[in-house]
């Protein structure tokens, strides 16, 4: 099962400056940003709420970044370690 990982956090104006920290968000395979995405931390998002991010930048949500599987996510490399074994004898 693989899900895409998102960055992002809540627009100006819609809470406190010092709330506003980068979420890490899971959303399905597939081309399109669903209406609704889940953070690691468990707060669900509209998706018209959120500034979307490719990088984390300025604070992040440290539950999120506690609960994300990968230690650093990467958008651009999709990369899940998945170790390569070979034919085995
Ligand atoms: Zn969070």
């Amino acid at each position: 099962m693989t899900v895409r990982l998102f960055f992002g956090r809540q627009l100006p104006g819609t809470v406190g400056e010092s709330r506003r920290v980068v979420h890490v968000l899971k959303a399905p395979p597939g081309d399109e940003i669903p209406k609704q995405l889940a953070a690691f931390c468990g707060a669900v998002f509209g998706r018209d709420e959120l500034e979307l991010l490719g990088e984390i930048r300025g604070m992040p949500c440290e539950q999120c970044l506690r609960e994300t599987p990968t230690p650093t996510p990467e958008l651009s490399e999709g990369g899940s370690p998945e170790l390569e074994e070979g034919t085995s004898p």
